[in-house]
């Protein structure tokens, strides 16, 4: 049984190099569970992603803790002994700031609605946090409106072990019953939140904070945020995204919604005329089809299906036998086969076996798919 991790992102988050002594490794599945006497790799915790980074040449693909014990799991085996141990610090700064941008957010949502943090996770992509109270649009602006102030007042942001003797008089929040070793995080009067996690120390440092997206979710709110460099990119992928719109669209940033909208109309009523007027087309060829008492197969190169129908609702009457209607290339025909004089509902089983077909219907209308060549097609029905 090892003894505890010493864990200096409790004594200072920004600690991204350090010395610490392999005092234990173990063989696991896909890699190496590695113990250090002390660490600053943050491990999964609270929904918050592990730390990566590396033990001397060794990546550290994993962190978890364990009975106080922290684990780092590797892809090599670093040797026993002091190392220099280095977390990949920029991630691991823009996590303290989304981190630090959430407790900003609950604690000023906990103010003024009374609603509790349930839920929070902190990936490599995307920040979301649940509260049991439903909030609207407008509630939400407010909020990330004042958050923002906080950040822009630059308030001291500090995490410490209170005694436990005095704990039972302060208030904070706090999503897990704990009554031992409970590590507060202050952010001046704004908020008091139990919590494990490495934050700023100053609110200035996480620049800035934008609630994204928002749902219901069991009975309260999920809320997508972003802050600080996360932030920044995020704004830039937009950025770059609404000018490519605008420059396509030839109209100002600001009106690319409306201008689009319009489009959008427009290109919905060009589509449903375009698709009368085919129509009107698969109609008028059926027009020029001339009386026969035969069978007859018609390719009518790129009819869809409803064409190859309305082409054939006329056609077949003035057909005495079998109306084929094809579109496609040898090797991959769609058809309409219609007919009202042979109860086509008996045939499909043969026509589809003999022209490597698929596809069903009604007595006098069948519809699917042959692979087979025109000729035959042809030769099957125009025997
Ligand atoms: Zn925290």
């Amino acid at each position: 049984m090892s003894t505890k991790t010493e864990k200096l992102y409790y004594q200072n988050a920004y600690i991204g190099d350090f010395y610490a002594s392999v005092i234990e490794v173990s063989v696991i599945d896909g890699g190496y569970d590695v113990i250090l006497d002390k660490t600053a790799f943050f491990p999964e915790e609270g929904g918050q992603s592990a730390d990566v980074g590396f033990i001397a040449e060794s990546r550290v693909l994993q962190v978890y803790e364990k009975d106080g014990v922290v684990h780092h799991i590797t892809d090599t085996e670093p040797t026993l002994g002091e190392h220099w141990c280095s977390i990949e610090f920029e991630s691991r700064f823009e996590k303290m700031q989304c981190h630090t941008a959430e407790h900003i957010l609950c604690g000023i949502i906990h103010s003024l609605y009374g609603f509790d943090n349930v839920g929070f996770h902190l990936g490599e992509d995307e920040v979301t946090f649940d509260v049991d109270g439903v909030l609207d649009r407008a509630q939400l602006d407010r909020i990330e409106e004042m958050a923002n102030d906080v950040v822009f007042s630059n308030i001291q942001v500090e995490a410490y072990f209170p005694p436990e003797n005095k704990l039972p008089y302060i208030k904070y929040r706090s999503k897990l019953d704990i009554s031992e070793g409970v590590r507060l995080v202050q952010i001046g009067e704004v908020d008091t939140c139990a919590c494990c996690a490495p934050h700023v120390s100053y609110t200035g440092e996480i620049g800035i904070i934008k609630i994204l997206d928002f749902m219901k979710h069991r009975g309260g709110t999920r809320i997508w945020m972003v802050a600080g460099k996360r932030a920044l990119r995020d704004y830039r992928a937009r950025y770059e995204n609404i000018k490519k719109i605008s420059g396509m669209l030839s109209t100002p940033q600001s009106e690319v919604a409306t201008t689009l909208e319009a489009y959008v109309t427009e290109t919905e009523s060009l589509k449903s005329g375009l698709k009368a007027a085919r129509l009107r087309i698969a109609e008028l060829e059926a027009g020029k089809v001339k009386k026969t008492d035969k069978s007859k197969v018609f390719l009518l190169s790129d009819f869809s299906i409803p064409e190859l129908i309305a082409f054939s609702n006329i056609a077949n009457l003035k057909v005495g036998g079998i109306t084929v209607a094809l579109s496609g290339c040898d090797g991959d025909y769609k058809y309409v086969i219609s007919s009202h004089t042979v109860d086509l509902r008996s045939m499909t089983k043969e026509i589809n076996k003999a022209l490597s077909g698929r596809g069903g219907g009604r007595t006098e209308m069948i519809q699917g798919s042959f692979s087979a060549t025109l000729a035959g097609i042809r030769a099957f029905f125009e025997k």
